[in-house]
Parts: structure tokens; sequence; C-alpha cells
């Protein structure tokens, strides 16, 4: 019998998984293969032999199921895994809800996200195969503080270019990547073809993710010593985030409580995809039938508002043309959104999988989702980072529904990190700054003009 009180499901360091699940081995139908931004012919391995090293590439386009965590790897995940799954007793008791809420934590590596999941793999393999230099962008600054972390700890240099209204927003997380041995420069810089082409248009462009991506993508295309890295949307990012949902499924297995519903907030999809891949290897094998959320802001609708189709990963054409949800690669994203998830574009995967309808899609304003963490913090002692407060307020919509009709239903939802370097968003929102912005079908409307022709 399970302890109905029990809040904290912990495993040992045995239990951390040996093995990354690679959905792609499970998909309904193959994924569209990238296309080539010159000649949008499919491009293969050696089209991004350039920018990663091979062994992720062969990740990238791999189609068996599972794929062995190198050991070095798997002793760096010690450093913080397995993470705690924690059922959300005080939260429950404030909603009065029958519905049992689950949540796994990932608030708890060097970081505080889940990004060094991917950060320590891809870190090794550049390391093991002669790479001296992994440049990247960073939005919020959580990808550059796990890249540089990673780097750190296999004897790399990190080079972040880092999206300029993040920057001037977010000293401590530049600070962060810092001290871990990573050097920060804001983008759009000087330093770069993409950068003073975007400067001449626009001296004081806020930066963009998409534009983050094509100045690291230059300097990696351009030095031999030096890779590029991203930490989501790829196939190979999305799975190695698959140790936490396999975790969890033995974390609820000792709950004794399989979920109904799994939820997660979608910028590029990497978290989402992390917690919920494992569960849907169930649901695709028609064991189950639980229903998968993905949640994203109003600001950032990516699979609530975008479009289906082929599109450049960056935001001048230059990388491959993934088959996505996409808002154009010309999206900037405005200011006023606090958090991150921010990207126009979503992983393929993830994509793929809301196409054939395995996962529902909303989208939140933030300051709704912002209360919905101030009473998480009340209630559950931890404060969340602004993402997967979207995550939040969906678990608490579905909680309240389950109170509505009486169902005793299990709710797992993602918390993927702790917000204690986004305080001054918390500040917004006590002050009555923050401000709850659609993204408006015009801006929508301008930035899907970007979107390439291709089979249409
Ligand atoms: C990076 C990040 C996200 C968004 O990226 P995904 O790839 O969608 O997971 C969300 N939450 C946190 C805490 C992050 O660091």
């Amino acid at each position: 019998m399970v302890d109905q009180k029990q809040k904290k499901f912990l495993l040992s360091e045995n239990d951390i998984p040996k093995q990354w699940y690679n959905i792609s081995a499970d998909l309904p139908t193959p994924l569209s293969p990238p296309l080539h931004p010159g000649t949008l012919e499919p491009a293969g391995p050696a089209d991004l032999a350039p920018l990663f090293p091979t062994e992720l590439i062969m990740q990238e386009v791999s189609q068996d199921r599972w794929i062995d965590i190198p050991d070095p790897v798997r002793e760096m995940y010690r450093m913080w895994r397995p993470t705690p799954l924690i059922r959300a007793t005080g939260l429950e008791k404030a909603l009065g809800t029958p519905a049992k809420i689950f949540y796994k934590y990932e608030g708890v590596s060097p970081v505080g996200s889940h990004k060094p999941n991917t950060a320590v793999a891809q870190a090794y393999y550049n390391s093991i195969e002669g790479t001296k230099r992994i440049v990247t962008e960073t939005g919020a600054g959580q990808w550059g503080s796990a890249l540089s972390y990673a780097c750190q700890q296999f004897g790399l240099e990190a080079k972040v270019y880092m999206v300029k209204a993040s920057y001037d927003q977010k000293p401590y997380r530049k600070s962060m990547m810092q001290t871990f041995g990573g050097t920060v420069t804001a983008s759009p810089s000087d330093e770069t073809e993409a950068g003073r082409s975007i400067l001449a248009e626009d001296p004081n462009s806020p930066g963009s993710l998409g534009i983050a991506i094509s100045e690291a993508v230059e300097i990696a295309a351009q030095n031999d010593d030096t890779k590029y890295s991203l930490g989501s949307v790829l196939n190979h990012v999305l799975m190695h985030q698959t140790v936490i949902g396999q975790e969890a499924i033995l974390q609820m297995e000792m709950a004794d409580a399989y979920p109904d519903v799994v939820i997660g907030c979608a910028g590029g999809g990497s978290n989402l995809a992390g917690i919920s891949f494992p569960f849907i290897a169930d649901k695709l094998a028609g064991k189950t039938n639980t229903r998968f959320i993905a949640v994203e802001p109003e600001a950032s609708p990516s699979l609530t508002k975008g479009e289906f189709a082929y599109d450049f990963g960056d935001a001048i054409g230059t990388t491959p043309l993934f088959k996505m949800h996409t808002l154009g690669h010309t999206f900037v994203p405005n200011p006023i959104h606090a958090g991150g998830l921010r990207y126009h574009g979503m992983a393929p995967l993830v994509s793929a999988l809301f196409d054939a309808g395995v996962y529902e899609a909303k989208a939140y304003h933030q300051n709704a989702c912002f209360e919905a963490a101030v009473l998480f913090a009340s209630t559950e002692g931890i404060i969340p980072a602004p993402e997967p407060t979207h995550a939040l307020k969906a678990a608490i919509d579905e909680a309240l529904e389950a109170k509505e009709t009486g169902e005793e239903k299990n709710i797992l939802f993602h918390l993927c990190g702790h917000g204690h370097l986004d305080l001054s968003a918390y500040d917004n929102y006590f002050s009555g700054d923050m401000v709850d912005y659609a993204l408006p079908s015009e801006a929508i409307a301008e930035a899907m003009k970007s979107v390439p022709q291709i089979g249409k």
C-alpha cells in the first residue's frame, strides 16, 4: 500500500537511466527531413559536420529506440540526478481538489533548470572529438549557464551570444555564466556579419534567439576548433532530456499513480519532451489514454497560432530548414514578455506529435501564470521560473476542473526550473507593471510572410 500522504518520491543513484529514449523510433509517421538552406534538398549528416560533432549528428538521425548514456555523462548526472518527484499536497489542499498533483523538479541542477541534462552530453561528445570551444546563443540565460558549466567540467571554452534584452535585464545570469568560465557577448553584436547586418537596420535591436543563433552559427562555421550547440529544438537535445520522464515513470510507480495528464511548458520543446516522451511511448503502444498538454505564452504562441511548415532555425536564414510549428523566422518577441519561451519555432518532434493529435496545446497570459506561481510558492515552498509557471497554471486549471466533476485524476506537471534569478519578473508582477501581451494577429501575419513557400 502506498502512503496516501507521502510527499516526496526519491530514487537512488542506481536508478539514473542508463539509456536515452529516442522517440523517432516510435513515431506514427517519420519526421520530414531538414532541408539544406541553399539547395532546399534534404540536408544530410555531411551538411551538419561543420557545426556538430559526429556522434551528435548520428543521434540526430538515429532510428534506434535506446541510446546508451556514456559513463562520464552518467557520472556527471550524479551531481544532481535523480531529481525529486513531489506530490503537491499543499497545493491540492489549497485548491480543494480531489485530483492528485505531482511535479517533477529539475531546479536542483547546478544552474537550476533541466538544461544541463543535454549540456553535459553535448560537451562530452565535443571533448572526445577534439573540439576546443563551443559557441552558442542564450535567451533568458539558462542555456548559456548550463553550457558554460558543462564546458568547464569537460575542459572546453564556452562562448555565449546572449539576447540583448536579457543581457540588460538579467545581469545575474551573465555572472553565473562567468562563474562557470563562460564568455558572454550581447547579441546583436558587431563581432559577426549577422550581428552587423541587424544593427545596420536597427541599432537598438533588442535581439532575438533567432539573431543570436545566426551569430553563433557563423562563428562555428568559420573556426575549425569551434563547434555550435543548441539547447532545445533538435532531436538529440530532446532525447537527452528523456532521463527526466524515465525517472518520473519509476517515481509515479512508487506513488501508485499513473498520470492521466502530463503537462509541460513549451518554448523550443525540450523540457516538455523530457517529461512526456517516455510516457508517450506507452500511449503510442496503445497501453494508455494519457493526455499531454504543451503550454505556451500568449506572447509567443508557435503551436496555438503558428503554422506547421518548413522554416529556418535562425533569423536570417543560414541554418537548415525544419518542418515545425513556426511564427516565421523573422519573429522578434516583444520585450514586455518576462519569461523565456520566446523562440519562433517549436521542435520538429513536438510539432509532429502535436500535428498527430498526441499533444494538446494552450496559451496563457503571464499575470495569470505569476498568480499561480505565488500560490504555489506559498503552498509548496518553491519559487518557479517564469517558464514552468505556464505548466503550473495549466495543472491548476486541470485540478479545478476535477473539482467541478469530482474526478480523481492524476496530474503530472514539469517544474523545470526555479526562479531565484527571475525575481525581477516577480517584482514586476507585484508592482502591477507586468503587461499581458498577446501577439497581435497582424504581427503574426507579418512574420509569417518570412516562412518560405515550400510544398505549398
Ligand atoms: C530553456 C528553458 C525553457 C524553454 O525551453 P524548452 O526547450 O521549451 O524546455 C523552459 N524552462 C526553463 C526553466 C528553461 O531553462
